[in-house]
């Protein structure tokens, strides 16, 4: 072999060795990636949330008489949280709540407490921080009621209304014949005598009932429920999705938002559903179609009232009053932090960041420095864990806009 050859020869082996050492871990690398939380947007979760019934006592289409508790969704709205829990005094008493014994929780006698902050914090980071980007503000106060009654709430089929009524008796202190009308007279009470001591612009009610795994329905079949338009909504300790996100979701349907998934869209008019009632405090009186339907829209959008993402779409948002153009909230793009393990400065990349802006990790708001040269916002001193997934948001004061969540773990 010639010595250019054998050059030749060496210069290709050393280059095959160093390809092989750069794909070697790179694959390696994939291979772990898939196991590692994702990064940026969180995936749509595609599974049906729950069921809806019609509004009770009114017609599609037909002008409704509506009590000005749920029909538009603005303002400071009271909802009052009532956990049921059940006496033994006519059905056995299987389940209650804050019992340290009950397998299915893990929070002892602050389990009632600690899914009233989760459910807070949910409405803080989902209908309020979306309103502000359709022009509109609007701020949960949740109340928190447990009140003893003498069913087993999840025993019973879904709209049977038993022990809704005995609920709603002890709570308004006369008997309650009609869960309807007890429910809307209850939340309406709440518009002005209420925990907080205060008046409100709306108020609802949602019912948290006991169960012991997503697979345990009401006695129909029934998982979560709500009414459209009101006047209650429940909600199963162990649903389809988290506790808090599916009550965001049944809230959305308490002030006349339409279920998105195909397997209730399809069968309810698709995109040009005639779910429809006209309410006073609309912004336009335009019938609302559910055009983000999957089953109808091949462009469907994920969606709050579509599988529970943390998003709110131009339809749910026209369905619930709000002016049906976003505005432009920050997005973040890429979230870095060298050295966050040990205080190290993070970084923020994004589209229609400020000076203005703060930013939000896992919901705690912290200070940040725009930086005009590199287009950025940067948090100092921070100590972030190692294989922990963390959630940023971005703030922007000017205009209160809030980014969607970005997902990362470090
Ligand atoms: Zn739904």
């Amino acid at each position: 072999m010639s010595t250019l050859a054998r050059s030749i020869s060496l210069t290709i082996a050393v280059l095959v060795t160093i390809l092989l050492l750069l794909a070697w871990p790179a694959t390696l690398h994939q291979g772990v990636r898939a196991q590692v939380p994702y990064e940026g947007f969180p995936p749509e979760r595609r599974i049906p949330v729950d069921k809806v019934l019609p509004h009770p006592g009114a017609m599609p289409g037909i002008p409704l008489v509506t009590y000005g508790l749920t029909d538009c969704m603005d303002g400071d709205v009271l909802v009052r949280a009532v956990f049921v829990d059940s006496d033994g005094s006519i059905d056995a008493n299987l389940y209650s709540w804050n019992n340290p014994s009950d397998p299915g929780n893990p929070y002892g006698t602050q389990e009632v407490d600690t899914y009233m902050q989760r459910i807070r914090s949910q409405y803080d980071f989902s209908w309020s921080i979306w309103a502000p980007r359709y022009s509109k503000q609007v701020k949960f106060y949740v109340e928190k009621n447990v009140v003893a009654v003498p069913y087993e709430p999840i025993l019973h089929a879904s709209g049977d209304g038993v022990w809704e009524r005995s609920a709603l008796s002890t709570l308004l202190g006369i008997p309650v014949y009609d869960e309807f009308s007890g429910a809307r007279q209850w939340a309406q009470n709440g518009l002005t005598v209420n925990q907080f001591g205060r008046s409100f612009n709306r108020s609802t009610v949602i019912f948290f009932v006991l169960n012991t795994s997503a697979s345990q329905n009401f006695a129909d079949g029934s998982t979560s429920f709500a009414y459209i338009g009101g006047p209650y909504g429940a909600v199963r300790r162990f649903d389809t999705f988290i506790f808090e996100d599916t009550t965001i979701h049944e809230t959305g349907h308490l002030f006349w938002a339409l279920d998105e998934y195909a397997s209730w869209c399809s069968a309810h008019g698709g995109c040009s559903s005639d779910w429809w009632w006209d309410r006073d405090c609309l912004f336009d009186h335009t019938p609302v179609t559910n055009g983000n339907c999957e089953s109808c829209n091949p462009g469907s959008v994920v969606c709050m009232m579509k599988y529970g993402s943390p998003t709110v779409c131009a339809y749910t948002a026209h369905q619930i009053s709000w002016n049906g153009t976003a505005l432009s909230s920050p997005v973040i793009t890429n979230v870095k932090c060298p050295g966050c393990t040990s205080g190290g400065k993070l970084l923020v990349k994004g589209i229609g960041l400020d000076s203005t802006c703060s930013v939000f990790i896992d919901r705690v708001e912290y200070a940040a420095i725009y930086r005009s040269d590199t287009d950025d916002l940067a948090v100092k001193e921070l100590y972030l864990q190692t294989a922990t997934t963390y959630e940023f948001r971005v703030k922007r004061s000017g205009d209160g806009l809030v980014s969607d969540p970005y997902i990362k773990s470090f």
